[in-house]
């Protein structure tokens, strides 16, 4: 899968660099597992940035390798994240259209995180959380591709 990485209004994001069909897996969202302890102690210390650390599990984070870290948020995403962290394309993707992913889909619920979004989506939530921040519809749809992680789901429905 050819991907580029380009300068954005927020940063840097990844685009593709061919065409992606809907269903093709465009990378793995692969990094350093740490519990939250010690990401907490890495954000105090400056070191890793508040909006980075990527939950994998209740207690557990990826500090993701320096590829799938630069993927932006979006509220409308043409990517999600399956079961096994690939991040999948959920409609066909254009060449040069920025690759994004939802945030707050991997957010667990009691998650105070939150980011102001410029996503420039119509479907924008403006400011973005935890799992709960989605719309329940949404959140419908996502459970429904398999792009909830066990965890999320386990939460969702107590
Ligand atoms: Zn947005």
């Amino acid at each position: 899968m050819k991907l580029n990485v380009k300068k954005t209004n927020t940063g840097r994001g990844v685009f593709a660099g061919e065409e992606i069909k809907k269903g093709s897996i465009v990378t793995t969202m692969t990094g350093k597992e740490y519990v939250w302890d010690k990401v907490e102690g890495l954000i105090k210390a400056g070191k890793v940035r508040l909006d980075d650390p990527f939950q994998i599990e209740e207690d557990d984070f990826l500090l993701l390798d320096p590829l799938p870290l630069l993927f932006n948020h979006s509220c409308e995403p043409n990517v999600g994240i399956t079961k096994k962290r690939a991040l999948v394309a959920l409609r066909d993707i254009l060449p040069g259209e920025e690759i994004c992913y939802d945030y707050s889909a991997t957010v667990c619920t009691h998650s105070s995180w939150v980011m102001r979004c410029k996503c420039g989506s119509v479907m924008c939530r403006k400011k973005i959380g935890n799992i709960l921040t989605i719309p329940p519809s949404v959140r419908k749809t996502y459970k429904a591709k398999g792009l909830l992680s066990a965890f999320i789901r386990s939460e969702l429905a107590q």
